[in-house]
């Protein structure tokens, strides 16, 4: 890590994006402070994906052996119908190949664990749990630090004071359900029913990371029924997971697309923030990831407060179409896998390379 300040920032939000842009701020030797809304360190959530590219980003960020020490290879997921027949392969093993490496699947409070102890490591954040950035247009904080980045989530308050409201949060009308269940399925992959679907992956020794997809069921006991009859082990995963430890996610994504991920050369925006998406394509930690690597070589790279603008400049252009295609497939998926032709849809499947 560089020694000495060469800038002051003020990050909102201590998610994935937020502890990784504070990482990579810290080692550009920029002093960094950080207000989480949350009143302690949030333990909730299941599991990321984390592709290959993602996989780099943290390696350049410090942070690649502790993502390895705790993650488990994503392999062999299949797409099913219902009744167990195999459609076609998830890519996994073609983008293991291209990669060099696989995909990655990591508890969400180890990967935040991880983040946290990094920033501890380097020292020199200033991290204020309780604190939520509620006005950052006249915050004293927000306007005496030189940059100031919104890492605030889907409803971020950065965007929305800097950003303007036209893109806003938009509920897709699918709501999901997520948990873990303490034994290994062996079975992964995701299954497609009429307008549903369930998805099962590893997540680390012992337990087994799911979510399916309703679009009518309200509660456990519907979601129980809505997947009666699915092969096995979709029933006994729900059946053996205590619903109280389940949580049910409205899908939401941020429509339409903003025109920039930063404003006025010293306000820049990364994951949720800058585009939430559906969760189909497992992209929410990487894309936050892969912002914030980017936005803080950029900063790194041009030194000082005096290089904002143009590091400002490099990240939107880095960033900003590679996400927003992300965020328009991820919703193309979920379309075309909840959508109201599934032979069609099972056709198509079978045609995919594996
Ligand atoms: C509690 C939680 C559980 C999740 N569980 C899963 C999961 O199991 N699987 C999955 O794939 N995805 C999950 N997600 C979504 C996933 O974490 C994000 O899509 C992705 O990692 C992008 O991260 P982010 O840092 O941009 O946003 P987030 O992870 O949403 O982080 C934003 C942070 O900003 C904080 N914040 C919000 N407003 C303010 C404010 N005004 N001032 C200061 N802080 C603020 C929030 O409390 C939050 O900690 C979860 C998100 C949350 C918040």
């Amino acid at each position: 890590m560089s020694s000495g300040t060469n800038g002051t920032a003020l990050v909102a939000g201590a998610g994935v994006g937020g502890l990784a842009t504070a990482i990579g701020l810290r080692r550009a030797g920029w002093t960094v402070r950080l207000l989480e809304r949350r009143t302690a360190p949030e333990h909730y959530g299941t599991a990321f994906a984390i592709h290959p590219t993602a996989q780099a980003a943290l390696d350049r960020l410090g942070l690649g052996d502790a993502l390895r020490a705790r993650a488990v290879p994503y392999r062999h997921a299949r797409i099913r119908r219902p009744d167990g027949r195999v459609l076609a392969a998830l890519p996994l093993e073609r983008v293991e190949r291209k990669a060099g490496r696989p995909e990655l699947l990591i508890s969400r409070p180890h990967l935040l664990d991880a983040l946290l102890a990094e920033l501890d490591r380097l020292g020199g954040a200033d991290v204020a749990y309780g604190r939520p950035l509620t006005d950052p247009s006249t915050d004293p904080r927000a306007a005496a630090a030189n940059l100031v980045v919104g890492a605030d989530g889907i409803n971020s308050t950065v965007r929305t004071a800097h950003f303007g409201s036209r893109s806003g949060v938009r509920a897709i009308g699918t709501v999901a359900w997520i948990g873990i269940a303490d034994f290994e399925t062996g079975v992964y992959g995701e299954t497609w029913g009429d307008g549903r679907f369930f998805g099962m992956t590893p997540v680390e020794p012992g337990r087994t990371n799911w979510y399916a997809a309703v679009p009518e069921a309200t509660t456990a006991g519907e979601v129980r029924a809505a997947f009666a009859g699915w092969h096995d082990p979709v029933p006994r995963v729900l059946a053996e997971t205590d619903p109280a430890s389940w949580i049910r996610y409205e899908m939401r994504h941020l429509h339409p697309a903003l025109p920039a991920f930063t404003a006025g050369g010293r306000i820049a925006l990364v994951g949720d923030a800058a585009h939430a998406m559906t969760p189909n394509l497992g992209q929410g930690a990487c894309t936050a990831l892969l912002d914030a690597e980017a936005l803080t070589r950029a900063v790194a790279a041009r030194g000082g407060p005096a290089g904002l603008p143009a590091a400002l400049r490099a990240y939107d252009a880095e960033r900003r179409r590679s996400a927003q295609r992300v965020a328009l497939a991820s919703r193309t998926l979920h379309r075309f896998v909840t959508g109201r032709r599934p032979a069609l849809r099972d056709a198509l499947a079978g045609l995919l390379p594996g």
